[in-house]
């Protein structure tokens, strides 16, 4: 009652979420509005909003009017200005999926626990990519609208079915004579099996590779076992190769983090600056394919997970100020999201959710999925996230039941637990792991690993934001930026 009677005053409310940080700041409020303003306040400053008791001289009052928190009736009208913002940060709608991935063989010759994909045996037959679905997933490819394509090629090893790797290059760049799209080609590989004849192909196309790099030696080869042992130096000297041929920045690296891998943070990213990375993914372990089969020994709660981020970045930070640029990928993608009107547009930090919407999977028997995730689930056993066979038009697979109960589950805004979280203009929907992890696509996010992971990285990057002393702030802008901590001369932005 109190808020309408004031409320006449000067003043009204737009629509808003807060969230207690727990940082012990005085500004220990995040408000968030839809459009993905941010702004710390303190609990009398939250007070004096609600009541609408704020005075308009004040600073905050103009900080309040500019980030879209309140508006004043009659003198100007917020609402032309929101929608754009609203517009820009799912800008992504306005695209089919860009992210196609062709899964041409799932022969490999690691025998990883944590594998994803349940790899076959290096002479297993029936576990390749025919030329028929290649041909058919090509078509389907250009049946989306995207004008930037990326076409991924998976395994498996995808350099053990190189021949079919070779025609659907060729294929794609025959058909964008005429089609004219911005297309990229990945091939993530292990680097094992490189030859010069590959690296020449690649040298034409301007093929990137993508490879696994977990990080020195006794972890890597620990992580990954080959019957030579000998996977690290492989893949190292895959890397050497691969810059002396195309250049320093063709190929990048992943990791995957196991719990021994969650012990050693400052090994792993010394690993990457003496090898010359400038991006590490510091990522948890999914919870598919052969990973869960071995959940007891190699699966970790996702507070050890954070408890690791958290020794990793501040290494990270300090590392990079001593000249040396590397970012952390996933921590980019959070600033992105949080420091600009943009959406990263990564497919896990989407609403509305980015399986099928914004990637594809062409799987090697010839079924389409929505996302890798999807199809790591068939090897244990669950095909229920199928869109389609690759021989069905573009506009069926994605009018299918799957990928309809996935967009009824995939709106972050409207799920319980997300709709009233302040995070959620920075976060995404993921019904994919939900599924996975709870048999529900909705989930329920108090036990969400999803939601503890992202809820944790969020809080701790704004804590960053909000506390942390200008050096630190200026590798968050390098990062977000692209620019070396040098060329950031000042911290910037304090919300
Ligand atoms: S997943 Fe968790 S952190 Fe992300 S918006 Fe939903 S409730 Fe917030």
């Amino acid at each position: 009652m109190t808020l309408i009677a004031t409320d006449a005053k000067h003043y009204r409310l737009l629509p808003f979420r807060f969230m207690r940080m727990n940082t012990g700041h005085h500004r220990d409020i995040l408000l968030t509005s839809d459009t993905g303003e941010y702004m710390h306040v303190n609990d009398a400053q939250l007070r004096a909003l609600s009541y609408f008791d704020v005075q308009a001289s004040t600073p905050f009052y103009k900080d309040l009017l500019a980030r879209h928190f309140i508006y004043e009736p009659g003198r100007h009208d917020p609402f032309p200005e929101m929608a754009a913002q609203y517009r820009s940060r799912k800008d992504f709608l306005f695209q089919g999926p860009a992210l196609h991935l062709f899964v041409v063989t799932l022969r490999c010759n690691h025998t990883c626990q944590y594998c994803q994909v349940s790899r076959a045996p290096l002479g297993g037959a029936g576990h390749d990519l025919s030329e028929a679905d290649a041909q058919a997933a090509v078509d389907r490819l250009f049946e989306s609208n995207a004008p930037a394509l990326t076409v991924e090629f998976q395994g498996g090893e995808p350099l053990l079915a190189f021949e079919r790797v070779r025609q659907i290059v060729e294929w794609v760049v025959d058909r964008n004579v005429v089609e004219q799209r911005d297309i990229q080609f990945v091939i993530t590989t292990t680097l094992h099996h490189l030859t010069e004849e590959i690296l020449d192909f690649a040298e034409q196309n301007r093929i990137q590779f993508s490879t696994s790099l977990d990080g020195p030696a006794p972890l890597h080869n620990a992580n990954r076992p080959t019957p030579s042992r000998d996977s690290y130096e492989r893949t190292v000297k895959g890397i050497q190769w691969v810059r002396e041929r195309l250049g320093h920045d063709a190929v990048s690296a992943l990791t995957t983090l196991t719990s021994r891998s969650l012990e050693q943070p400052e090994a792993i990213i010394d690993e990457y600056v003496n090898q010359g990375f400038s991006s590490i993914s510091l990522r948890p372990l999914s919870p598919y394919g052969f990973a869960t089969k071995s959940a007891h020994r190699l699966d970790y709660p996702i507070e050890r997970y954070l408890a690791f981020y958290k020794r990793a970045l501040a290494y990270l930070l300090h590392v990079n100020q001593q000249g040396v640029y590397l970012s952390e990928s996933y921590t980019s993608l959070l600033l992105k999201n949080i420091l600009t009107p943009f959406s990263s547009g990564y497919v896990d930090l989407r609403s509305p959710a980015g399986a099928g919407t914004a990637a594809l999977v062409y799987n090697y028997d010839g079924y389409v999925y929505p996302s890798d995730e999807a199809r790591m689930l068939l090897e244990m056993g669950e095909d229920g996230l199928r869109l389609g066979t690759v021989q069905q038009p573009l506009s069926e697979l994605l009018a299918s039941p799957v990928m309809n109960a996935l967009l009824a589950s995939g709106v972050a805004e409207a799920l319980p637990g997300c709709s009233d979280c302040a995070l959620v203009p920075y976060c995404g929907a993921d019904p994919v792991e939900h599924y996975a992890r709870q048999g529900d696509p909705i989930g329920h996010r108090v036990f969400s690993s999803f939601c503890e992971k992202n809820m944790g990285l969020l809080k701790h990057l704004f804590g960053l934001l909000c506390d942390g002393d200008d050096n630190v702030q200026r590798v968050l802008l390098a990062w977000l930026n692209r620019r070396s901590y040098n060329d950031v001369r000042f911290p910037g932005y304090r919300g």
